[in-house]
């Protein structure tokens, strides 16, 4: 089964492909995680995405496209995949159509207000990537594994408000695009209460 996550940056997509993961065989694929792997690994990709993300801009299809056509390409993705941050605009979405058949797209739908308290206080872990928040977790390590946590590069004010202007330009006609196959979740719960419904539904699928 393949699915993608569609929702607005800090929407909480990463969190609930997390929990996905750990119930069904399924692999997460984040292009923002596979970007700043390569930033951290200073590819050529790497550098030309940075440019981008810095400004809260998307990096252009072409180059997005190719990088996920290789991921999806790998042994693990045999048995469905989860899609975080992809499609991103209608020409992604074209294009995934002739890659791979999508049997569910789950949008997460979080309100700008609550998106905008989220945004400054988004941690990450720096080994395991597992995702917290400073307003509902204060501690500076990771639960799971003792790690530091980190702040994203890209999570300040000015590139939060251009990556929510993007998002409603570029990202949120793919909710048309995708009717036929749209499970709509409202997010704004804890991540606990936002998973029950999905778990349900793929439960079901599965
Ligand atoms: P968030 O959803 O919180 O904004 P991501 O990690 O998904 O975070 O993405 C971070 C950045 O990576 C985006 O702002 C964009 O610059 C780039 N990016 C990720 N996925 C895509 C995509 N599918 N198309 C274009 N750019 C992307
Ligand atoms: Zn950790």
């Amino acid at each position: 089964m393949n699915i993608i996550l569609l929702g607005a940056p800090f929407s909480g997509k990463g969190t609930l492909a997390r929990k996905i993961v750990e119930d069904f065989s399924l692999v997460q694929i984040s292009t923002g995680d596979l970007f700043r792997e390569n930033i951290k690994n200073g590819t050529e990709v790497g550098l030309l995405a940075k440019t981008y993300m810095d400004k809260g801009e998307l990096v252009p299809d072409s180059v997005t496209i190719s990088m996920l056509k290789q991921r999806i390409e790998k042994d693990d993705c045999k048995n469905g995949f989860i899609l975080d941050g992809f499609p991103r605009t209608v020409p992604q979405a074209e294009e995934l159509k002739n890659l791979t058949e999508i049997d569910c797209v789950i949008q997460l739908d979080v309100s700008f207000d609550e998106i905008r308290r989220r945004c400054l206080g988004r941690r990450t872990c720096s080994k395991c990537g597992e995702i917290y928040n400073t307003s509902t977790y204060n501690k500076t390590t990771c639960e799971k594994c003792g790690s530091p946590l980190t702040k994203r590069d890209d999570d300040n004010l000015e590139t939060v408000n251009n990556r929510l202007e993007v998002y409603e330009n570029m990202t949120a006609p793919l909710i048309n695009f995708y009717a036929d196959k749209l499970f709509v979740v409202k997010g704004a719960d804890s991540p606990d209460e936002t998973y029950k419904p999905v778990k349900k539904l793929l439960s079901e699928k599965f």
